[in-house]
């Protein structure tokens, strides 16, 4: 074989960048980490901006650059500054992982929950999530190109029957309805949405006894790396469960 014969063209690595929000500690964080370790560019969300850039110090020196960003997904008007500071500094968005959460409410019983707390699950859960995509669609929209992950929970599927923790359950039953509408939207635009539980991990909203945070974040990472054009999909480790 000649020298030319031999010559292997050097493939450029797509360029990617890729906001994650909560990503201040827990599974966000790590999922920042491991997109980062992937070479992406990682626009690492937090609410309160120092926590986020003491988080993004962790994680200097891996292959993505990380950049610390103020956002509070119940704030409409951070998201639209965030929105059109990446618009003119990147021009582009291709992964978004909605991983903003709180709420966990076991000790409450639906009957006698208090109706404020659960609207606040809903505002960051669901409509936190339904902001930053409908904000963000344009920029994965203009390269035909996207990945939305919302982080859910298996506590929000419609077999579950527990009666605990119902602010939780019921708000991501509802992002996981919002995944399938979206999803079903977006077909064939390029853009994937897809719902991922994490399992029960031992972050500080999860506690002791879950399983090591960067096993549940890298069935998020699985999903923000999908290439097959499965749209739509409730997943764990990968593999897909039960709306
Ligand atoms: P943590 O409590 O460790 O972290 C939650 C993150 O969400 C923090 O960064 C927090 O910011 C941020 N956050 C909360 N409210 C807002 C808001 N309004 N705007 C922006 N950020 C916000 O939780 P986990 O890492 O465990 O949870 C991450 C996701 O995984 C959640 O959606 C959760 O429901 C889901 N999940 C977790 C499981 C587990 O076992 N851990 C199981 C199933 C699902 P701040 O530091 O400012 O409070």
């Amino acid at each position: 074989m000649s020298r030319a014969a031999r010559h292997v063209p050097a493939i450029t690595p797509v360029y990617r960048v890729a906001l994650v929000s909560g990503a201040n500690r827990g599974l966000g964080l790590e999922v920042a980490r491991q997109l980062s370790e992937q070479g992406m560019t990682v626009l690492l969300g937090a609410r309160d901006l120092d926590k986020g850039l003491l988080a993004a110090r962790k994680l200097s020196g891996a292959a993505g650059e990380v950049i610390a960003v103020q956002l509070d997904v119940t704030r409409q008007d951070q998201i639209d500054t965030l929105a059109r500071w990446i618009e003119i500094t990147y021009g582009r968005l291709d992964v978004l992982v909605n991983n903003a959460g709180a709420h966990y409410d076991p000790a409450v019983r639906p009957a006698t929950a208090d109706i404020a707390s659960a609207r606040a699950a809903m505002d960051v859960h669901l409509f936190g999530s339904w902001r930053l995509s409908n904000a963000l669609l344009p920029l994965m929209r203009r390269h035909g190109y996207g990945r939305i992950v919302n982080v859910s929970s298996g506590c929000g599927a419609n077999a579950t029957n527990s009666e605990n923790a119902p602010a939780y359950r019921v708000s991501k039953s509802a992002l996981n309805a919002y995944t399938r509408v979206l999803a079903s939207e977006l077909e064939g635009s390029g853009i994937l949405v897809n719902a991922v539980c994490p399992g029960w991990v031992a972050t500080d909203m999860g506690g002791p006894g879950g399983r090591p945070i960067a096993d549940g974040a890298a069935g998020i990472v699985w999903a923000a790396n999908l290439s097959d054009p499965h749209t739509g999909g409730f997943y764990r480790d990968g593999r897909p469960i039960a709306w």
